[in-house]
């Protein structure tokens, strides 16, 4: 079932050229890997990193996923989403006990999508990632395939490796919005010698290149291999705008504008942050004569929140 849908879906990724005019001059050529147009709810990378996840649970018979999200998650709705359509079942661990399935359109979402929602503490959120906690949970729902919140695992891994396989143009850079790093951890397999992917972390103070090889030491792949992953990331740690889910006016005003000249929405939580950083890394003369890539990620399911505190749209 998911095997065939998933080969249809990924089709509507496209690959799409954003002309502007200073970057043409300097022989710049810029792409969008459109990620966030593979399905409305499973947005982008999180799309990616549940198919192999969903085929684990497929073929170890598990009943559903169990996972873990904020209120906003985008990793909550895409896993929904993607367990309805594999006719698999979901159950959400959300962030908060104050919330409940009323509490936005993304958890409303996930209702309607089938998921289960289970409103738990800080406290017990805190340790979503830990050893002892994940045995509880084992036996508190044996049936279920336990996924870590952002679907950030080996499977999810693998699936973000696809990425580059598709792209048919030759390019130099590749651009990617970082929060757990499974993403650009699995886009840095698909590299070839000469190509970087420059990591743009949404968190503050995150360390990107210490958690990057974390992820990728846990594979078992050997210490050189990691090493020569590694010296392809360029990590650009400035455009968090405060922190994770954090804005500023001036990247609530550049992601307007950019919808404006190029007709692309981006979050405010991730490919926002992303984009700023590319086009500001663009205006240094090492990117003459470059193609560079940018992978939308998606999270556009997941801007009511930011709205909220806008007190108005994003976009018109
Ligand atoms: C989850 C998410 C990311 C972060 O990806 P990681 O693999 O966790 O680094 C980036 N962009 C969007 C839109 C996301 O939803």
């Amino acid at each position: 079932m998911w095997g065939n849908w998933c080969n249809m879906d990924v089709k509507r990724s496209i690959l799409q050229e954003i002309e502007i005019q200073e970057f043409k001059k300097r022989g710049i050529s810029l792409f969008v890997k459109r990620d966030d147009l593979i399905d409305p709810d499973i947005s982008g990378n999180k799309w990616r990193k549940l198919k192999y996840n969903i085929a684990l649970c497929e073929s170890k018979k598990k009943t559903g996923i169990l996972t873990f999200g904020g209120a906003y998650s985008n990793h909550l709705v895409a896993t929904a989403a993607a367990c309805q359509q594999a006719g698999l079942k979901a159950i959400g661990l959300v962030r908060g006990e104050e919330l409940n399935v009323e509490s936005n359109s993304t958890l409303k979402r996930c209702a309607e999508l089938g998921m289960e929602l289970v409103f738990i503490s800080r406290e017990e959120y805190a340790i979503r990632n830990d050893k002892a906690y994940h045995e509880t949970l084992g036996a508190d729902y044996p049936e279920y395939q336990l996924v870590p919140e952002g679907g950030a695992n080996y499977y999810g891994m693998v699936g973000c490796q696809e990425i580059l396989s598709e792209i048919d143009v030759p390019f130099d850079h590749v651009f990617v919005a970082q929060g757990t790093t499974t993403t650009s951890c699995g886009i840095s397999f698909g590299l070839k010698e000469h190509q970087k992917v420059h990591v743009v972390p949404v968190l503050k103070g995150f360390d990107s290149l210490g958690e990057m090889n974390s992820i990728l030491s846990k594979t078992g792949i050997d210490k050189e291999t990691i090493e020569e992953l590694m010296s392809r990331v360029e990590v650009h740690d400035e455009f968090h705008f405060g922190g994770y889910a954090k804005h500023t006016p001036e990247l609530i005003a550049f992601i307007r504008k950019f919808y404006d000249q190029h007709g692309l929405k981006l979050d405010p939580i991730y490919t926002g942050k992303a984009m700023f950083a590319l086009l500001k890394a663009l205006e240094l003369p090492k990117y003459d004569n470059t193609t560079v890539l940018f992978i939308h990620t998606g999270g556009l399911q997941g801007i009511e929140g930011v709205e909220k505190q806008l007190g108005e749209k994003l976009f018109e």
